[in-house]
């Protein structure tokens, strides 16, 4: 049997019936460039990270089918001008991220990562600073611990990169 990258992937999660056995991949929930349950098997994947030691340690949980929707789930809006445009990432599960995606901002421009009040959306904390990089992906130098029902937004400074 040919192994598959997704095997030893940080961005996979494995999802278990009483008969089969899926790999699901936890970029799909992030951007539409990746396949939720990827063929398999994977041979070659410009997502693909391996397991290091600090992910051993995170929690995984099961997604929730409501209220929050989808694990990790992007939701981009335009605010009015008066409000800076953001990508508000919301989790059901305990997670650690060490990187996410951004549709539509280009490499280059600065992110500022807050943490928000899940219900209000008011932000709390400050989390990081990061570049976006190549293709929308923001690298975190550290990653991110969010528990499960927090939120945390990503804004893009004015200038630099596209959108
Ligand atoms: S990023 Fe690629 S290698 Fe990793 S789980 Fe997703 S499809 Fe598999």
């Amino acid at each position: 049997m040919i192994p598959s990258l997704c095997d030893t992937c940080r961005n996979v999660r494995e999802v278990r019936t009483p008969r089969s056995r899926f790999l699901l991949c936890e970029l799909s929930l992030m951007t539409a460039a990746y396949p939720k349950y990827p063929p398999q098997p994977v041979v070659r994947c410009d997502g693909y990270r391996p397991r290091n030691d600090a992910d051993e340690g995170r929690v995984i949980g099961l997604q929730a089918d409501h209220g929050w929707g989808e694990m990790g789930k992007v939701r981009h809006k335009m605010l009015p001008l008066y409000e800076e445009p953001h990508f508000t990432f919301r989790f059901a599960d305990d997670r650690i991220i060490p990187r996410f995606h951004l549709e539509g901002v280009g490499a280059g421009r600065r992110v500022a990562v807050y943490k928000i009040d899940p219900d209000s959306g008011e932000r709390r904390a400050l989390l990081a600073t990061a570049g976006v990089g190549d293709g929308g992906w923001v690298d975190l130098q550290e990653p991110i611990t969010v528990r499960a029902g927090e939120a945390f937004i990503a804004v893009p400074e004015e200038g630099g990169g596209g959108t």
